[in-house]
């Protein structure tokens, strides 16, 4: 732990809500018609197919509070206390909620069994876009039991090889960020061994993945290549997500990495004071909470 490790892990989360709020607008869309009806996208206005309030945020973000949250009661990261806030929070009518993790939640009510069997073809973002908390909450734990945490929590809705190491990565590119390490360390230490271990995730440095999907090869491809080509907390945000397609995902993931890496003082105070009230309030309150449980 730094002095800087408390602020940088608010900035994480507060990220995560900002991408997603910012991103949920253009959901869904090309990155031409983005274009065509915002010029570059980078106000916190709601809209989108979601018809959303301004700064308002999707299951992205809610999902990871009702880990976090989950956590905190736990006191440590729990398989069965995490399907249980995730079943709550799809009882409570979330504005968005994705196939696999509708069908994984299905499961659970049925069987009771925390974990989904192994499946090659349910890769999608829905357990990387979650994973914050677990972060946090693992901070001074050995690396394998920070990745095993991140399995527990992925596969109550996701058991797919390409799901986990990316969620492993992202987990452990937060926690080298909030212990100091710069983007250079984030690229080599963990960026490129996840490209070495599985080459899908291989990514140009420049902007070449438009319209990401929400299969988690895609998703990566654009927060990679918008986060290490980028220099500043707003201009990740904005390149990742006037890439369209899965944009209120790309956004948080993308949000969280780089308020991670940039802390407070790289928010724009308009995305900051744009962004729902009580989504901040529970990200700065989860950001100290899931901090000291990790002490
Ligand atoms: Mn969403
Ligand atoms: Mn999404």
């Amino acid at each position: 732990m730094t002095n800087a490790t408390q602020p940088h892990a608010t900035a994480a989360y507060l990220g995560l809500a900002i991408g997603d709020a910012l991103g949920a607008t253009v959901e869904f869309m090309t990155p031409r018609e983005i274009a065509a009806q915002y010029g570059v996208h980078k106000d916190l206005i709601g809209g989108g197919w979601l018809k959303l309030r301004p700064g308002q945020v999707t299951d992205d973000t809610t999902m990871a509070l009702a880990l976090g949250a989950s956590i905190l009661s736990a006191g440590r990261v729990d398989a069965d206390a995490a399907a249980r806030a995730f079943d709550t929070w799809m009882r409570g009518k979330p504005v968005d909620i994705g196939a696999t993790v509708r069908r994984g939640l299905l499961a659970f009510r049925k069987t009771g069994v925390a974990k989904t069997p192994l499946s090659e073809h349910d890769a999608g973002n829905g357990a990387a876009m979650r994973v914050l908390p677990v972060a946090l909450a693992t901070l001074r734990l050995a690396e394998a039991d920070v990745r095993a945490a991140c399995r527990a929590q992925a596969h109550i809705t996701h058991n797919n090889p390409l799901s986990d190491a990316a969620t492993e990565t992202l987990a452990l590119m937060v926690r080298d960020a909030l212990l100091g390490a710069d983007k250079l360390a984030l690229l080599h230490q963990r960026a490129h061994p996840l490209a070495r271990l599985h080459p899908e995730f291989t990514f140009r440095a420049t902007r070449q993945r438009q319209n990401p999907s929400g299969y988690i090869v895609e998703t990566m491809q654009a927060v990679f290549q918008a986060f290490f080509d980028t220099d500043t907390f707003e201009d990740c945000l904005i390149d990742v997500v006037n890439r369209g397609g899965d944009a209120d995902t790309t956004g948080a993931i993308a949000g969280m990495l780089a308020g991670a890496v940039y802390g407070p003082a790289g928010i724009p105070r308009r995305w900051l004071h744009g962004l729902d009230v009580a989504t901040r309030n529970a990200c700065e309150m989860q950001a100290r909470e899931l901090l000291e449980i990790s002490a």
